[in-house]
């Protein structure tokens, strides 16, 4: 054996890689010579300082001869103060000839297009083809809930072992606990992820749902803070879902910015925040890292600490934006709070009596979103070459400006639809006020449940100004887009260096996105297809876009340059960030800041 397979062995620091150079080299033969060179470059190491559990560059996956033996995860059980969790995917009743699971099965196919079921299950994502995981040599390994496919339930991406973690302290053993064993960490909390990062084939999960506190401040001084700084807060630990927070600050009377969805179960202080985080209230209050005022956070070192814009700004910094399982594992936010305020619902349905007319309408539409930036409006859409569908919030403005605004556009959707054209202005209360309103029409099946990839772009102010014709022209040219008017107003009045979020919000009104699909149990071959339909017409949205800049919660996994169109010029910032706060690389993702670092599964470092 040569010095140069020894640095290899080394540098790889693997145990089971020197199991396999052991194995494949049979009349290797440990001697005082070799043994000698070993010592000599085991010194030259620690000369160095480099510790050689930091040397290791592959993570120790589930069924590895280094997977921590039962003792050892005995000795973390009794640390924690729940169970170990042994997740499985959600179909796995199905699967059993066990009459008594008969029932487990029922409630899975009743409730799979639920988004609160789903987060209530630690082995759940949201959308399934996020549970599969497909081997190089394109087999799928997976668990359908379609059981005739004649397929066996398999774990696929769902990490097999994990903690039920309810407190900082069970989150620092685990932490502590997946870097003693060099594990791959996942950190999962709802499971909305739409690049599939809160899920991974052989990892170790902390699965964060229940830390559910929430507490409310009239007078919230960050740490470190002097004390005339002082803000209406609210303070959330990682496993509360945005629906808890509506009803708790519709409580109080409060109001924050949060996400939207159809039962608003995407969590509140998880990959959310960390992402970004929008809402149709964007444009009046700002992006969700706009609100954060202080997180509590378990870095890879295990220690607890606080970040803010006193204390650790480089890691709040880093945290606002960043992406979510990338710095550590946020224990708690603190969101602003802001007063309730009324608003007016504007909803548009349009069946277009030709391609022609969608392409006028859907080009004044697109056209009056500087407009209604400048008025703080918010809210969601999608359209095609028959359809238009908007609803569209505008807050505290009057209803006589509300109409002002909106009634050009109205009365041109009017004339372009066929029959049943839906124009309605709905003033309501506060925005608590509009969950038991039932006006809105169903134009959408579940949001989960479902097999999807995402992509998207921001879509700058000047493009809606100036080439809102062009722009309605090639969107309408994707099979399917949607229009998130989720910036504008307030998102623009921020510094664009403010936060590690994409730089690109700060000229942004709206997030445009497209998506496909495939069948559950689709070969290899034809999810690859759906991925590169997704790329071309990834190709077609950045001719809209100058900067190329997407929103990494709602982006594909399918970039061509992930860095840039996630962070923009923020990127080389955040990589400094995370290289100090997390050197060895605990916590990686798909597509996230470092991964650039590590091969396709994220298991072996490859620079
Ligand atoms: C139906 C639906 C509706 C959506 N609506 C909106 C919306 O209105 N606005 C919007 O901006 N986005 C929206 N999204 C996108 C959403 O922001 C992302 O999916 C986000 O990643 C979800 O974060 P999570 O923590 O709930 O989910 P998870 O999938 O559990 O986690 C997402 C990522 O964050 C990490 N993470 C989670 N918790 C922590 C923690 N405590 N510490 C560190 N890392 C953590 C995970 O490791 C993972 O990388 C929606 C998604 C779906 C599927």
């Amino acid at each position: 054996m040569d010095a140069t397979v020894m640095i290899g062995i080394l540098s790889l620091g693997n145990r089971d890689v020197i199991e396999w150079y052991l194995t494949t080299h049979p009349t290797f033969q440990w001697n005082n010579e070799l043994g000698m060179r070993f010592l000599f470059l085991l010194s030259l190491l620690s000369i160095h300082g480099v510790l050689l559990t930091e040397a290791k560059t592959c993570k120790c996956l589930y069924g590895q001869s280094c997977w921590p033996s039962s003792e050892s995860f005995t000795e973390l059980a009794s640390n924690l103060s729940q169970p170990l969790l042994s997740p499985t995917p959600p179909a796995l009743p199905c699967y059993s000839s066990d009459p008594n699971l008969e029932a487990a099965c029922a409630d899975v196919q009743a409730n799979t297009h639920n988004a609160t079921w789903r987060t209530n299950i630690p082995g759940a994502m949201q959308n399934i083809n996020f549970e599969t995981y497909i081997f190089p040599n394109d087999t799928v390994s997976a668990c359908y809930l379609n059981t005739t496919l004649g397929v066996a339930c398999e774990q696929g991406s769902i990490p097999p072992v994990g903690v039920d973690a309810r407190s900082a302290e069970d989150v620092q053993a685990a932490v502590r606990f997946a870097k003693k064993h060099n594990l791959k960490l996942v950190v999962h909390n709802t499971g909305h992820d739409y690049l599939g990062r809160s899920a991974g084939k052989g990892a170790f999960m902390i699965w964060t749902h229940w830390m559910k506190n929430i507490a409310f401040h009239d007078t919230f001084q960050p740490e470190g803070a002097p004390s005339s700084e002082t803000y209406e807060a609210m303070t959330i630990a990682a496993g509360v879902q945005w629906i808890e927070v509506y009803i708790a600050a519709a409580a109080e009377d409060k109001f924050v910015v949060g996400g939207i969805s159809q039962d608003s179960s995407v969590g509140a202080a998880g990959g959310w925040v960390q992402g970004g985080g929008h809402s149709a209230f964007s444009g009046k209050f700002g992006l969700g890292v706009d609100n954060a005022l202080q997180f509590t956070v378990v870095k890879a070192d295990g220690s607890h600490v606080v970040a803010n814009a006193h204390k650790n700004k480089n890691l709040f910094w880093a945290l606002r934006g960043g992406g979510g399982g990338t710095y550590g594992v946020v224990t708690s936010v603190t969101y602003r709070t802001h007063p309730v305020v009324p608003l007016t619902l504007a909803l548009g349905f349009v069946n277009f009596t030709s391609p022609d007319a969608a392409q006028r309408g859907v080009t004044e539409f697109i056209h009056l979103h500087p407009t209604l930036s400048d008025n703080e409006w918010g809210g969601y859409s999608f359209f095609n070459n028959y359809t238009l569908f908007f609803a569209y919030f505008a807050t505290n403005v009057s209803l006589p400006d509300t109409n002002a605004t909106i009634s050009p556009l109205f009365d041109l959707l009017k004339e372009l639809g066929q029959e049943g054209t839906i124009t309605e202005l709905v003033p309501f209360d506060s925005f608590y006020a509009l969950a038991d309103y039932q006006g809105i029409p169903n134009t959408q099946d579940s949001q989960v449940g479902n097999i999807v990839e995402l992509s998207s772009r921001l879509l700058s102010r000047d493009t809606a100004l100036n080439k809102a014709e062009e722009t309605a022209k090639t969107l309408l040219s994707l099979p399917f887009v949607a229009v998130n008017y989720i910036a504008g107003g307030a998102v623009l009045r921020q510094d664009k260096d403010s936060a590690g979020v994409h730089p690109g919000w700060r000229n942004a009104l709206a997030e445009v996105y497209t998506s496909e699909n495939w069948e559950e149990g689709a070969s290899a071959e034809i999810i690859h297809a759906a991925q590169q339909r997704l790329k071309n017409n990834t190709v077609v949205l950045d001719s809209i876009t100058t900067d190329s800049a997407a929103y990494l919660n709602e982006a594909s996994l399918h970039e061509v340059d992930f860095k840039k169109a996630f962070w923009g010029s923020h990127y080389p910032r955040l990589k400094k960030i995370k290289n100090e706060v997390d050197p060895s690389g605990l916590f990686v993702v798909p597509r996230g800041v470092g991964s650039d670092d590590w091969d396709a599964d994220l298991v072996c470092r490859s620079s």
